[in-house]
């Protein structure tokens, strides 16, 4: 295979068909954003969009905001901008309070309903939250159950008739392998077992088409590949034929059929609405809906081809400037089963992302060793890759790496 150099990137960031998109966003001089998995960049609209709801929507307005702003209906506008993106129909998506909350409202209203089944079934390196997030409600729930750890590819044989829920995560958050969605859903749904997708590193990052394989209940991030900001509302999705039958854990006012009515007795909502449960973040909303319009006119289709001719050209550069540095690519090289990230194991990986960071080249550390660089292809280029790898090599050959300041460990990594 020829070399790849500078100016093939060039030629390939020339010829790409989503070039345009870039300057959908507001990027600092100098750097290359390779962080988009664990915070999408500040939108260009977004500042102005915000700054409109509160001078305007909320300094002028006021309550009434409520209404002539269609405040009352940002959480379920946000879910149908969504659903196009994941394969979901108006209707089946609704943001609001985070994807650990989230988690649990759907956990806790399955498990209402699981007449004596005992496992809950999750995979061993799922991002930490979503198994606290369950050990926690096993106990809520009086230690009847018992959250059962496996390896991914055990996941199957696991799922037997003492199953009362299984919980995963479609694109795992260190490695960036991306499990077989329709496979689990189908043998899930052919038990008759409820299943969660976690779709953190999923929407907005590969296709997904929730409809047709069957998807009946999912989450997700906001603030990532989404764009909507930090803190940015999560989502919730439950298929239109499980929400009657859904009953919420969380039976605050917004999830009432008529909460303006100020009825004493509770009566859920037939909708998604199920999944909210109190009063919105607005000005949050406001920050996502702007983050959601960064994919306006873009297939997810377009999408995927950049994001994978991202990582296999990351890919391809690790091999050919990085060989015996002690690198290990840990993301899997067949495109069916890999996410919008590569990451990289090195013993010294913390100190090396410091020392990128202060480069300009934001990628981020997860322990063991790992080194995340998120594919984003809204707005990363192909010289953005050649640049990090380049000045990764660099760094190796001459241990600019190696001082005190790159080992020092802050509180967010
Ligand atoms: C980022 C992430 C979360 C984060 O959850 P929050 O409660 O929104 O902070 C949960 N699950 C996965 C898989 C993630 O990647």
């Amino acid at each position: 295979m020829p070399m790849i150099d500078r100016n093939e990137c060039a030629k390939r960031d020339c010829k790409d068909r989503l070039r345009h998109c870039r300057e959908r966003f507001t990027l600092p001089e100098g750097i290359a954003y390779l962080d988009g998995n664990s915070l999408g960049p500040l939108p260009k609209s977004a500042p102005e969009a915000i700054s409109k709801a509160v001078t305007s929507a909320w300094g002028e307005g006021l309550i009434s905001s409520w209404n002539d702003a269609g405040w009352i209906n940002l959480s379920a506008d946000a879910g149908d901008m969504l659903a196009p993106l994941i394969g979901a129909k108006p209707g089946e998506v609704v943001f609001g309070d985070s994807t650990s909350v989230n988690l649990f409202k759907l956990a806790a209203g399955i498990l209402g309903a699981s007449e004596g089944r005992k496992k809950i079934i999750t995979e061993t390196t799922n991002f930490p939250t979503d198994g606290y997030i369950l050990e926690g409600l096993i106990r809520l729930l009086g230690n009847h159950h018992e959250l059962v750890r496996v390896e991914m590819e055990d996941v199957a044989s696991a799922i037997d008739e003492d199953t009362a829920l299984v919980v995963l995560t479609h694109v795992n958050y260190r490695t960036g392998a991306m499990y077989p969605l329709n496979k689990i859903t189908a043998q899930c749904r052919a038990l008759d077992i409820p299943l969660i997708w976690d779709f953190c590193h999923s929407a907005g990052a590969v296709p997904l088409d929730l409809e047709k394989d069957g998807v009946e209940y999912a989450i997700g991030c906001g603030y990532k590949y989404l764009n909507g900001g930090p803190g940015a509302p999560a989502f919730t999705y439950i298929r239109s034929n499980c929400q009657a039958a859904f009953e919420p854990a969380l039976t605050g006012w917004f999830s009432h059929a008529r909460p303006f009515a100020f009825e004493t007795d509770y009566d859920p909502h037939q909708s998604i609405a199920k999944a909210l449960v109190g009063t919105p973040p607005i000005l949050s909303l406001v920050g996502l809906i702007e983050g959601l319009k960064t994919f306006e006119g873009v297939s997810i289709k377009s999408v995927r081809e950049k994001s994978l001719a991202l990582s296999d050209l990351f890919i391809e550069l690790v091999n050919q400037e990085l060989a015996d540095q002690g690198f290990t690519i840990v993301t899997p090289s067949d495109h069916e089963v890999r996410g919008s990230q590569v990451s990289l194991v090195h013993e010294h990986g913390h100190a090396i992302m410091q020392y990128l960071i202060g480069q300009g080249f934001i990628g981020d550390y997860r322990e063991p060793g790992i080194l995340r660089f998120g594919l984003t292809p809204l707005y990363m280029r192909f010289t953005d890759v050649w640049d990090c790898i380049a000045t990764l090599r660099d760094a190796m050959a001459t241990g600019a790496w190696d001082k005190p300041e790159f080992h020092a460990r802050k509180a967010v990594t």
